[in-house]
């Protein structure tokens, strides 16, 4: 708890205590009439509690007045409380300020609290490096180690910047960038992303990114610039709140003044039911609330590893229709097994499989990381060089000054090679040599454990299409299709053609209903970018996904998509419950003010009872 809030909560404890003295001294105190005034003695006790309860707030709304904030709550509160008390009902002034004042403690606790706990989620930001120059470790910013340099991670320390590991072996905890609780071993060689926090061995780690393109820094731009993206139910209050509160305040005018003047009297009664209406003219429960549970939404959507980028993917992905998956990195592993190398007349296994790797050795597409794997020896770079991949198609390069290929049956139709057209399962990566067939490899992708579950998923959140797309034959396509109970399949696309497919499920869809696309950023950027919600299998530390993509899986699983879905409808549950409970109680109360019927107890609930039950609601958003 702040300072600050300390203070004022004794503070109005104390104002409590005076108050409670001036409600006893008030049941002895004589009293003196005036006309139609009473007078009290205890007037001056009750005048001294409210000082001290509610001196601040008359000293902001003069403030603020001088600034131009004419409607301002503390305004509001402040006429209302002065007007009961020149109406004779001084109790009931310092006890609605009491109320409101120990509603906006409560409110600013809750608030503090949760935005704390949020903030504690992505508390990843790395406070120093250890980097190793001339033999010692030194302690320098993050932002200033170079690429190349090697740091020191000692144990219990966050990993200050992506790289490698150079030295050492040690295990991961990835929590705080995926929800993953498991921790990850890694040994020399393997890449290690900034944020995890290193828990058991001593890491070097050799830089391979400055920290503005870091894993962490990216991440942390993404969650603080997530709620600069306003959801529409954050703009639908933005507006109400304009108009509502001009509006009571204008009722409240004419109800103190016009019906005292049609009856001719009456003035106090009107007065007080007027007052009543500008205690309840606040609309905070409805603003301090409503964005409170998107960012509630978007906090418990990244403790569980899904980054969304603002409360208006959160909110559409409740609206969400149609889903449509690339299979490659998405559904299935991305980690391509070979499973059998069939040479052409004249060439051998071992000519084929390394003429493979060579030509996939630059590129970072799954098929050609897994070929260079399968290979295992060593890449010598300088046997290689004019690489040219074609998205959808494979590779074309020279190799020991020989024009090799490397990609499907088109890559070879498009360069006029004659080659096979083999009957089994699985993708094919065919490879020639000087316009000469060498022959294939077989190789086989595994789906993901939890994909079958994600499409589950998608059924039960009611999606109306579940489709998949991918480049990949379509023999390979259906059978895993028929796996995971997918019913749309389209295979053999081009990424131009990817769009197309996209565009044409956008048109077939209903007007509210949205498009979400899940892929991995591997030669599907432009339909994440064109679909109205782009998903992309973040994976750790894929950058061009994490820029394209609207919401980003941490852990690469696609059941976590089905996860967003239910957060996305259960936070946008609550604002649907706050904005009808909130705007439900003003506006009862409204009426049974104006009626006479509700006292001011009843519209200081219906500001600061609200708003306190609507944020205490509001914070199950981040559960
Ligand atoms: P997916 O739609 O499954 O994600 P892509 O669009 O990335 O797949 O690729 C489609 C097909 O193009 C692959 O199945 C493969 O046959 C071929 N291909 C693409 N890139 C390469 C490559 N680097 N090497 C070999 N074949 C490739
Ligand atoms: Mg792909």
């Amino acid at each position: 708890m702040s300072k600050k809030l300390k203070r004022r909560i004794k503070r109005v404890g104390a104002g409590a205590a005076v108050y409670l003295a001036a409600v006893l001294s008030s049941r002895f105190a004589p009293y003196w009439e005036f006309g139609s005034w009473n007078i009290s003695a205890s007037l001056g006790v009750f005048l001294a509690a409210y000082v001290i309860i509610g001196g601040d707030v008359v000293k902001k709304a003069v403030k603020n007045i001088g600034q131009g904030q004419i409607f301002d709550e503390n305004f509001l509160m402040t006429i209302a409380t002065a007007g009961a008390f020149f109406v004779g009902e001084y109790a009931e002034a310092v006890a609605v300020m009491l109320f409101y004042q120990v509603g906006e403690c409560f409110q600013s606790y809750a608030v503090n609290r949760s935005r704390k706990s949020i903030a504690d989620l992505m508390d990843i930001r790395p406070d120093y490096a250890n980097v190793i120059r001339d033999g010692t470790a030194v302690e320098v910013g993050p932002e200033e180690v170079e690429i190349g340099e090697t740091i020191l991670v000692k144990p219990g320390e966050r990993i200050p910047l992506d790289g490698k590991v150079v030295k050492g072996t040690s295990s991961l905890d990835t929590m705080a960038l995926t929800g993953e609780s498991l921790p990850r071993d890694v040994a020399e060689g393997e890449d290690v992303i900034s944020g995890c926090v290193n828990l058991s061995g001593v890491l070097e780690v050799q830089v391979s990114k400055g920290f503005g393109e870091s894993t962490v820094a990216k991440i942390l731009d993404l969650v603080e610039n997530a709620g600069s993206k306003k959801s529409e139910a954050e703009h639908f209050i933005t507006k109400f709140a304009r108009y509502y509160t001009p509006v009571v305040v204008g009722l409240a005018a004419l109800l103190a003044l016009v019906p005292p003047l049609v009856t001719g009297g009456g003035w106090a009664d009107w007065i007080y039911r007027a007052l009543s209406f500008l205690v309840i003219s606040c609309p905070c429960a409805l603003v301090i609330s409503i964005p409170l549970s998107f960012f509630g939404g978007l906090g418990g959507a990244s403790r569980a590893g899904i980054l969304i980028k603002g409360s208006n993917y959160l909110e559409a992905l409740a609206d969400a229709e149609m889903i449509v998956m690339d299979k490659t990195g998405t559904l299935t592993k991305g980690v391509f097994g070979v499973r059998k190398i069939v040479p052409a007349e004249g060439s051998t296994e071992e000519e084929v499989l390394e003429t493979a790797a060579y030509a996939e050795s630059f590129s970072n597409h799954p098929i050609s990381k897994s070929l260079v794997r399968a290979y295992g020896k060593e890449i010598d770079d300088s046997r290689i060089k004019d690489v040219e991949e074609t998205a959808g198609h494979g590779i074309c390069a020279v190799l020991d000054g020989q024009r090799v290929l490397a990609g499907n049956d088109k890559l070879m139709k498009s360069r006029n090679v004659e080659g096979k057209s083999p009957e089994e399962a699985g993708t094919i990566v065919h490879v020639a040599k000087e316009q000469k067939y060498l022959g294939y490899i077989v190789i086989a992708d595994e789906i993901k454990e939890d994909a079958k579950t994600a499409v589950d998923g998608f059924k039960a959140a009611g999606m109306k299409n579940i489709v998949m797309l991918t480049g990949d034959r379509k023999k390979t396509a259906d059978s895993i299709a028929g796996e995971l109970g997918i019913t749309e399949v389209y295979a053999e696309l081009l990424p131009g053609d990817k769009v197309e497919q996209v565009e044409k499920l956008l048109a077939s869809k209903s007007e509210k209903g949205k498009l979400v696309f899940v892929g991995d950023g591997i030669n599907d950027a432009p339909v994440l970018a064109r679909a109205d919600i782009g998903v992309a299998m973040g994976g750790l530390g894929s950058d061009a996904a994490i820029e394209a993509a609207d919401v980003v899986i941490m852990t690469d699983e696609p059941s976590k998509i089905a996860k967003a879905m239910q957060i996305s409808q259960k936070t946008l549950g609550i604002v649907k419950q706050n904005i009808v409970f909130a705007i439900g109680v003003k506006v009862l109360v409204l009426l049974l003010a104006a009626l006479g019927a509700a006292s001011m107890w009843a519209a200081v609930f219906a500001d600061v009872g609200v708003a306190v039950i609507a944020i205490l609601n509001a914070m199950r958003a981040m559960k």
